[in-house]
């Protein structure tokens, strides 16, 4: 079906005319906003506003409106807003978080750093988010909140797992940091549960220049504690109403990221015409390709691709100079840091399959069709290869 010349002669053409693509391009994000973060920046250094400031105040209030909340509060990173989410409802020692084995580790560790459990559910197959359907089998006594992750940018089923926090009296806390401007049922997420906490880690799809995170909320009480928590406990300087961290975004990134938030949403849509397109050209291989579900609109943070031969498509991408990345290799409950937990192998297959299938490729608002297209085409040519190999082999 795949005659040997024509496809000797495909390659060939690659190998002339291909440039390198990189799995993540900052520089490219960077280049035509150079100018205004440069403002913003001179701007910071004229106040001398480092620690919070003016700018991260605006921030915040634009960042807000853009998640549908009644407040954001602005942290120095993705990790330190999800360790004060627990704070702000009061979870501890003693005390279980439902959560996800396939995320990024700060997700649990939020769950660890107040002396909590974390409680692990497996994924959904088509979503690779919590399966909400077995989510109350893990409930008990000590349950007090579910922490689901809108991973990869696509939410998860909020609808069921608040109707279980209604029933079981459980708080919901949306691990958001890879899904800012991403909407469940037409409703951007962060708000549908107690708190929603993002990420501006540089490779989210919103960015600082270094590390910034933020929580989002509709509760006044909830967003008062959380601006204290964050600036060492207090509401009046030295005066310590409870003990708190250094957790203040710096000034530089709140005008930095006031000046990216603004193309937040023509990035995100082109993250999904990308996707889109992978899928039209993809759509033939035996890849299995990532869903969007009927109630969401992902946002598309990673292209997430799976395949049982992951390893060797791997080296073909990496012998075409085509960068990839795995999100994520090995399942929370698996790694060395959670063993005490006492979890095996084979304790969530779905998870622990999806780690081993899955490939992350090249997608980013600055990503051309040309890009896109040597991609999918090496991809193509994996298969063809393949499938030509076995032909040979049924034949012998
Ligand atoms: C990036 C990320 C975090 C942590 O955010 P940082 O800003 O890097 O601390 C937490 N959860 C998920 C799912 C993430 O992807």
């Amino acid at each position: 079906m795949f005659g040997v010349f024509p496809l000797a002669l495909k390659t060939a053409l690659h190998k002339r005319m291909d440039d390198a693509i990189p799995y993540l391009d900052l520089a490219a994000q960077m280049r035509p906003l150079r100018r205004d973060i440069d403002a913003a920046i001179a701007r910071v250094l004229d106040q001398c506003a480092f620690c919070l400031g003016p700018e991260v105040a605006q921030f915040e209030k634009e960042f807000a409106r853009l998640c549908g909340a009644k407040h954001a509060v602005a942290f120095n990173s993705g990790t330190s807003a999800l360790h004060v989410a627990m704070i702000l409802l009061n979870i501890g020692a003693g005390d279980d978080v439902i959560t996800t084995p396939l995320t990024f580790a700060a997700t649990s560790w939020a769950i660890s750093y107040v002396g909590a459990r974390p409680v692990y559910v497996d994924i959904e197959d088509a979503t690779f988010n919590l399966d909400p359907s077995r989510v109350e089998k893990a409930i008990s006594l000590r349950t007090k909140a579910i922490l689901p992750v809108h991973l990869y940018g696509h939410p998860c089923d909020l609808d069921p797992l608040l109707q279980i926090c209604r029933k079981h009296n459980l708080k919901l806390v949306e691990d958001a940091a890879q899904a800012h401007g991403a909407a469940y049922r037409g409703c951007t997420v962060g708000t549908f549960g107690a708190t929603g906490v993002f990420s501006f880690y540089p490779a989210k799809n919103l960015g600082a220049c270094g590390e910034g995170g933020a929580l989002v909320t509709n509760d006044a009480a909830l967003a008062a504690r959380a601006r204290s928590l964050r600036d060492h406990g207090t509401t009046v300087r030295y005066f310590h109403d409870e003990i708190g961290f250094n957790y203040r975004m710096e000034g530089l990134q709140g005008a930095v990221l006031g000046v990216k938030l603004k193309h937040l949403g023509e990035w995100n849509a082109a993250r999904r015409r990308i996707a889109h397109r992978y899928h039209e050209l993809l759509g033939s291989t035996p890849l299995k390709l990532p869903c969007e579900a009927g109630y969401a609109q992902s946002v598309y943070h990673l292209y997430v691709v799976r395949h049982p031969r992951r390893d060797d498509l791997k080296r073909h991408l990496e012998a075409n100079r085509i960068g990839y990345s795995l999100h994520y290799p090995l399942p929370l409950h698996l790694q060395k840091c959670y063993a005490s937990l006492g979890y095996k192998s084979g304790d969530f297959p779905v998870a622990e399959q999806a780690a081993r299938e899955c490939l992350c490729l090249p997608i980013y608002p600055e990503l051309t069709d040309a890009q896109v297209e040597r991609v999918a085409s090496v991809i193509q040519d994996f298969f063809e290869t393949r499938r030509g190999t076995t032909e040979v082999g049924e034949t012998e």
